[in-house]
């Protein structure tokens, strides 16, 4: 089952939509370039508030699942206890073997 990138770009706690602190372009693996949205939760009555989110959109407007069997919505591991620094650190260990463009 996928998302939308409408739906992807909702807070995965509060389904409040998010607003985007960073974009690039991504290639993973040789295949097709895609987006790469941080999100950021602007929901003051949110566990997520000023949490980040990664959400992927394909040229063709998917959104690939990161891990099937979670919550689709969640980061994978992204846990309410870490920290936005821990969280960031975190993004960038799974997105550092993804060549960036433009950057
Ligand atoms: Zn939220």
């Amino acid at each position: 089952m996928s998302m939308t990138e409408e739906q992807a770009k909702r807070c995965p706690r509060c389904t409040v939509p998010g607003r985007v602190v960073n974009k690039r372009t991504i290639r993973a693996h040789g295949g097709d370039p895609a987006g790469m949205f941080t999100m950021q939760c602007g929901n003051l009555k949110c566990r997520w508030y000023q949490t980040n989110w990664v959400v992927q959109v394909n040229t063709d407007g998917e959104v690939p699942e990161r891990d099937s069997g979670h919550e689709p919505k969640s980061f994978p591991g992204l846990a309410t206890t870490m920290t936005q620094q821990e969280a960031k650190d975190y993004i960038d260990v799974i997105t550092k073997d993804m060549t960036v463009d433009g950057e």
